[in-house]
């Protein structure tokens, strides 16, 4: 009976689940539209002789800047994703390492989080 509480892995209840993939979903979806966006820009012609050395090289390192950024976002996409997974099959909010439970303070500021303070 004392130990009552050990058995239960996870301690956020439905509703903070629910709320926590309701945020998941809503950064999802915020994020899928401004990748779109950026995919309607086109690349910059490099080797326009209309366009000045300096204006090639602000040209060059814009791209690199969007290359990092898409690569960010397409790394936080899969992170999301694969917390709602998480929520699917019930493993949601649980440390990878430790395997105890990641606060639901932390998981308000990190919803994608797969480690506790700790760990991560
Ligand atoms: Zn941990």
């Amino acid at each position: 009976m004392a130990d009552q509480r050990e058995k239960s892995p996870v301690t956020l209840t439905p509703d903070q689940i629910a709320e926590l993939q309701e945020e998941l979903q809503r950064e999802l979806a915020r994020l899928e539209r401004g990748m779109e966006q950026r995919e309607d820009t086109k690349p910059v012609e490099l080797d326009q002789t209309s366009v000045g050395r300096l204006s090639r090289i602000d040209a060059l390192q814009n791209q690199q800047i969007a290359a990092g950024l898409r690569g960010r976002e397409v790394a936080r996409h899969g992170e999301l994703l694969a917390a709602l997974e998480r929520i699917e099959r019930g493993t949601y909010g649980r440390c990878e390492r430790c395997g105890g439970t990641i606060p639901y303070g932390r998981l308000l500021v990190i919803p994608e989080a797969r480690a506790c303070a700790g760990c991560g």
